[in-house]
């Protein structure tokens, strides 16, 4: 079989199951791929994203492709109905949130398990993301959660992106841009620094703009109801 064919049968298969379609396949970035692929298909060796990479782009520099997938921690954004469930997860939690509390949730899971799911509270240190890895540290009595994934609705800020390298996940998926303080890629990209993120991998945006609306539908309640006392 020629590397055609074997290659011709590794996107079929492989890209079908992540929910990615074969006809718009050249939209993608090249090294997104490989990488989104590599973190479902662990199996899946670096030889073969050489010849997926060529088989894209027949000029490209395989030594600088390979140098660039290996800094590289970030994962196409592709919304599988796995991940659509754990949104829904998300979304319903947020209907039970204190009509006073913002609507910013981070659902922590182990395979199939949820393990933490909490909002943001009061106090500098009470973002959802810090209330759900703090939770489920002490829930797993684990320092390091390295077999956990992180779903949010908004991208993490500075201070959850920190306490997120420090709890190790195995990866975090963030449904929406947060434009003001995220710290993923919007003001910083703090995930991007292989030096201080050799751990966790990321995926996000999944929606653009769904919840950012929800938020500013928040933020306009709050202004309407304090202006009505
Ligand atoms: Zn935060």
């Amino acid at each position: 079989m020629n590397n055609e064919v074997r290659l011709s049968n590794f996107f079929i298969e492989k890209t079908t199951n992540l929910g990615i379609e074969i006809e718009s396949l050249a939209k993608y970035d090249v090294y997104q791929l490989c990488l989104t692929l590599k973190y479902y298909y662990p199996t899946i060796s670096w030889r073969d994203f050489e010849l997926l990479a060529r088989h894209i782009d027949n000029n490209i520099d395989l030594a600088y492709f390979r140098s660039k997938l290996l800094q590289q921690r970030q994962l196409l954004p592709v919304l599988s109905p796995v991940i659509q469930n754990k949104f829904k997860i998300i979304d319903d939690y947020i209907l039970r949130i204190p009509e006073a509390d913002l609507p910013m949730v981070a659902l922590l899971m182990h395979g199939d398990e949820i393990i933490s799911l909490r909002h943001n509270t009061q106090g500098m240190l009470g973002h959802a993301e810090v209330n759900c890895l703090v939770e489920g540290q002490a829930k797993l009595g684990q320092k390091y959660l390295t077999n956990c994934e992180l779903f949010c609705n908004f991208e993490p800020c500075l201070m959850c992106c920190g306490v997120i390298l420090q709890s190790r996940i195995k990866m975090l998926h963030y449904a929406d841009r947060e434009y003001h303080t995220g710290a993923v890629a919007s003001q910083l990209q703090v995930l991007d620094n292989h030096k201080i993120n050799p751990h966790t991998w990321y995926a996000g945006p999944y929606f653009l703009g769904e919840y950012v609306n929800d938020l500013q539908r928040f933020f306009r309640e709050c202004r309407n109801k304090s202006h009505a006392v």
